[in-house]
């Protein structure tokens, strides 16, 4: 075994049906007296019942949480929080919330209570992004780690069949590269590994029946593993090519994970060779790509580019951003391989 470095986040993790019920207890625990709690608009009757189980521990509800965090909506938060003198926010939606409650976190310090209702995995890492003037900037801080998770399938019954598939292929994608990251260890290695199995079963069911908060609670499961390997490891490759297509072209996040997976898997096929053995195994295929790959098409989430808004003379550009300032990868990254990746998410052909 090789010598590794296992920085362990510390998070309080509350899971399972009916937990938000504990919200309040969570929040005195901080301890904390004036929660704000975050949410996207559309979420907003979500919010308003958070702030209802709160109480008088609840200072205020801001549901303009917006997708990469616009500097201006970071600016508007951090200004209400400060006005209203909350001391923590209770972030009730999925990345875009939990985002923008980090954003406060970054600038104040607030510790956060993270409620998340996709599969993106956020609550689980240290990982901040604010986009200003079409950039986003990303970097790592443990002040904007959530204090405490609170878990509850019964929230994720309402994320669409359209949006779990993606917001599902998202969380995969963290394990799959947590499986050939250069800083992996064994820990994280076993919760990738699980976190495949777990979603490779659970994803399917949850598009045929949304309504069912076990299988739910399986995806969720998964989906706090992915989240825990995101936070442990650097990613590669994937990640790089959706921060890119996502940043550059405005691409909606989940969805672009969902059709550069099976490529960026291709694309590392040889040279991570152990990771993919481990990555088909927990999804029960013979080849971790065209599994991944089918799995998008089972889950009816997007496995074409040119189905997301990517404009054709887009590709030369996004391979010169992806290659200029790679991402670690197990495979050399050199323009004309990662032109040909584009390529073939583009049309979103089956890897072979
Ligand atoms: P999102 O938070 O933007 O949510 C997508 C849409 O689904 C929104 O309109 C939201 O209101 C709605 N929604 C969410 N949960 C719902 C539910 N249960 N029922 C009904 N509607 C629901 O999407 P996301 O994919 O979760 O997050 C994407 C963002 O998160 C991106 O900005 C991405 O960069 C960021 N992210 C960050 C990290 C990190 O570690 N920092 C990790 C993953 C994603």
């Amino acid at each position: 075994m090789r010598p590794f470095v296992y920085d362990q986040s510390a998070i309080r993790v509350i899971f399972g049906v009916g937990v938000l019920d504990r919200l309040a207890e969570e929040v005195q625990r901080l301890p904390a007296k004036r929660a704000l709690v975050l949410t996207t608009p559309g979420q907003s009757g979500l919010a308003e019942d958070a702030a209802g189980r709160l109480g008088k521990l609840a200072a205020g509800v801001y549901a303009k949480a917006v997708m990469h965090v616009p500097i201006e909506t970071a600016r508007a938060a951090r200004d209400e929080a400060k006005r209203l003198e909350a001391d923590c926010c209770v972030a009730v939606g999925g990345g875009s919330t939990i985002g923008l409650a980090k954003a406060i976190a970054l600038e104040s310090g607030l510790p956060i209570v993270a409620v998340p209702t996709t599969y993106a995995g956020s609550e689980m890492t240290p990982i901040y992004g604010v986009t200003e003037g079409g950039l986003k900037k990303t970097g790592r801080d443990r002040k904007v780690l959530p204090r405490t998770v609170i878990y509850d399938p019964a929230l994720t019954v309402s994320l669409p069949p359209k949006m779990s598939g993606p917001s599902g292929m998202n969380a995969l994608a963290h394990c799959v590269e947590a499986l050939y990251a250069e800083d992996g260890n064994p820990i994280v290695t076993l919760m990738a590994a699980e976190g495949i199995r777990v979603l490779g079963t659970s994803l399917p069911v949850v598009v045929r029946e949304p309504a069912n908060v076990e299988i739910r609670a399986d995806a969720l499961y998964g989906a706090w593993l992915a989240g825990a390997a995101l936070a442990a490891t650097r990613m590669s490759i994937h990640h790089k090519v959706c921060h890119t297509l996502g940043g550059a072209f405005n691409l909606p996040h989940a969805q672009v994970h969902s059709v550069i997976l099976p490529h960026a898997v291709a694309f590392n096929q040889e040279a991570a060779g152990d990771a993919m053995r481990l990555a088909s195994q927990a999804l029960g295929v013979k080849d971790a790509a065209q599994g991944v790959y089918d799995l998008a098409v089972r889950l009816g989430a997007p496995t074409a580019l040119e189905d997301i808004g990517m404009p054709l003379d887009g590709l030369d550009r996004a391979a010169k951003l992806a290659t200029e300032s790679p991402y670690p990868n197990p495979r050399p990254i050199d323009y004309a391989s990662v032109r040909q990746l584009l390529e073939n998410a583009y049309h979103g052909i089956r890897p072979v």
